[in-house]
Protein backbone atom coordinates (compact mmCIF):
# COMPACT_ATOMS: atom_id res chain seq x y z
CA UNK A 1 0.00 0.00 0.00
CA UNK A 2 1.43 3.44 -1.18
CA UNK A 3 -0.30 5.25 1.07
CA UNK A 4 -1.27 4.85 4.93
CA UNK A 5 -5.32 5.14 5.38
CA UNK A 6 -5.85 6.26 8.57
CA UNK A 7 -9.60 6.39 8.01
CA UNK A 8 -10.76 2.18 8.30
CA UNK A 9 -14.39 2.64 7.19
CA UNK A 10 -13.47 2.38 3.79
CA UNK A 11 -11.40 -0.27 4.04
CA UNK A 12 -14.42 -2.12 2.67
CA UNK A 13 -14.28 -0.43 -0.59
CA UNK A 14 -10.60 -1.79 -1.48
CA UNK A 15 -9.45 0.19 -4.50
CA UNK A 16 -12.76 0.76 -6.07
CA UNK A 17 -14.77 3.80 -6.73
CA UNK A 18 -11.27 6.18 -6.54
CA UNK A 19 -9.77 7.96 -3.84
CA UNK A 20 -11.65 11.09 -3.54
CA UNK A 21 -15.05 9.30 -3.07
CA UNK A 22 -13.97 7.30 -0.38
CA UNK A 23 -12.09 9.85 1.08
CA UNK A 24 -15.85 11.71 0.81
CA UNK A 25 -17.56 8.22 2.11
CA UNK A 26 -14.74 8.05 4.99
CA UNK A 27 -15.83 11.32 6.15
CA UNK A 28 -19.89 11.37 6.51
CA UNK A 29 -19.37 7.92 7.98
CA UNK A 30 -17.33 9.44 10.56
CA UNK A 31 -19.39 12.14 11.16
CA UNK A 32 -22.78 9.97 11.50
CA UNK A 33 -20.35 7.62 14.15
CA UNK A 34 -19.62 10.06 16.38
CA UNK A 35 -21.78 11.73 19.08
CA UNK A 36 -23.51 14.50 18.45
CA UNK A 37 -24.85 17.06 20.74
CA UNK A 38 -28.30 17.01 22.04
CA UNK A 39 -30.61 20.48 21.43
CA UNK A 40 -32.98 19.28 24.49
CA UNK A 41 -29.87 18.98 27.45
CA UNK A 42 -26.94 20.17 25.09
CA UNK A 43 -25.04 16.80 26.20
CA UNK A 44 -22.68 15.37 23.44
CA UNK A 45 -24.61 12.11 24.19
CA UNK A 46 -26.73 11.31 20.45
CA UNK A 47 -26.19 8.85 18.44
CA UNK A 48 -27.82 7.89 15.13
CA UNK A 49 -30.26 5.15 15.69
CA UNK A 50 -31.29 4.96 12.32
CA UNK A 51 -31.19 7.11 8.98
CA UNK A 52 -32.45 10.28 9.99
CA UNK A 53 -33.33 9.43 13.58
CA UNK A 54 -31.63 10.05 16.09
CA UNK A 55 -31.85 9.51 20.05
CA UNK A 56 -30.13 10.84 22.98
CA UNK A 57 -28.62 8.63 25.49
CA UNK A 58 -29.29 10.96 28.00
CA UNK A 59 -32.47 12.35 28.16
CA UNK A 60 -34.16 10.04 26.04
CA UNK A 61 -35.15 12.03 23.23
CA UNK A 62 -35.84 10.52 20.08
CA UNK A 63 -36.02 13.20 17.08
CA UNK A 64 -35.45 13.23 13.40
CA UNK A 65 -32.32 14.93 11.89
CA UNK A 66 -30.84 15.27 9.00
CA UNK A 67 -29.60 11.52 7.80
CA UNK A 68 -25.58 11.33 8.55
CA UNK A 69 -25.32 14.28 11.44
CA UNK A 70 -28.33 16.25 13.41
CA UNK A 71 -27.87 19.49 11.78
CA UNK A 72 -29.24 22.82 12.90
CA UNK A 73 -26.50 25.32 14.81
CA UNK A 74 -28.97 26.39 17.97
ZN1 LIG B 1 -30.54 14.91 25.35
Amino acid sequence: MAEKQKLGSQKRFGPRYGRKLRMKVAAIEQEQRKLHKCPYCKYEKVKRVALGIWGCSKCKAKFSGRAYTVGGKK
